[in-house]
């Protein structure tokens, strides 16, 4: 169980409990201000990871004292955490609206809009205040905007959307505005997702690893290496006496992006604490 399990799921995954999801944490006035302030300026993003350029050549001390201090900030007030298809799946069983929205770190990075995050809500239909607030900015942040309004989805298509996603390489998170409040789920890749980038390429986590790893059944893999074109962490290797791929556990974020482009049903995930290896590891 990573941090946020025990800090704001009582022992369980902290992304499944419906409370951390509530209106009554949106009701918060600062972090409505927040969530306002984030959809507004897509250029904070593109500073942050100037910044982390920076922090990245700073002499070693520098980092040494400065990473935790903010890596701790964040957890308070946007961050997320991997998350395969069968807990989406979990998670849009229990939300009652699911809107698709433009990603604002696709806005940062490539300049238009791209519709791969997902806002949900547990009110009813997207009439939210969550989602009033979101439109209300909107069209301040898009360059083009398909529709004038937010796009509203059933379970079912958000999460054949979502499948769709997968098999073309896009890693599944779910994010806070405020922890412990969730107000989205999103598709990230390495190439696009400052989250991502932050993470993997400046090694300055923004989110947490899913809580399971994946593993591959060597009977069943025909060594096709379909897998490791599709995973974004570099977890996997090839082994060309035996003609099969291995996973490294402790290079695996148990996104099961994997799993999903393996036609021979080779992979598997396991929960992340069933694994020494890879079990304190986020
Ligand atoms: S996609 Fe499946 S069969 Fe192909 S190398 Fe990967 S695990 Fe083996
Ligand atoms: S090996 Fe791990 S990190 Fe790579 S795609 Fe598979 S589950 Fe994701």
């Amino acid at each position: 169980m990573c941090e946020f399990c025990h800090k704001h799921g009582e022992g369980k995954k902290w992304y499944l409990e419906a409370k951390n999801y509530s209106d009554d944490l949106l009701s918060d006035l600062k972090r409505r201000e927040f969530i306002r302030e984030f959809f507004e300026d897509p250029k904070k993003l593109t500073r942050g990871t100037e910044n982390l350029k920076r922090l990245r050549k700073a002499p070693a001390y520098v980092r040494a004292v400065l990473e935790p201090k903010l890596v701790n900030r964040q957890k308070k007030v946007h961050y997320g955490q991997v998350v395969p298809i069968e807990e989406v799946e979990k998670i849009f069983g229990f939300v009652k609206s699911i809107v698709r929205l433009p990603c604002i770190c696709r806005q940062a990075t490539v300049g238009s809009e791209q519709r791969y995050c997902y806002g949900v809500s547990m009110l009813p239909d997207d009439r939210s205040r969550m989602f009033e607030l979101i439109r209300a900015v909107d069209a301040d942040y898009l360059t083009g905007p398909h529709t004038g309004g937010l796009e509203s989805l059933s379970k079912e298509a958000a999460l054949a959307n979502f499948r769709e996603l997968e098999k073309k390489g896009q890693c599944h998170t779910v994010w806070t505005f405020l922890a412990p409040f969730i107000g989205g789920v999103c598709n990230c890749d390495r190439s696009d997702c400052l989250a991502m980038r932050a993470t993997v390429t400046f090694d300055f986590p923004v989110m947490f690893r899913a809580e399971y790893v994946a593993g591959v059944d060597p009977d069943l893999c025909n060594g096709c290496r379909a897998c490791m074109r599709a995973c974004q962490f570099g977890a996997m290797g090839y082994g060309i006496a035996r003609d099969k791929v291995v996973i490294d556990p402790r290079k695996c974020f148990g996104c099961g992006i994997c799993r999903a482009n393996c036609a021979k049903d080779a992979i598997a995930l396991t929960e992340r604490s069933a694994v020494p290896a890879a079990a304190g590891l986020w």
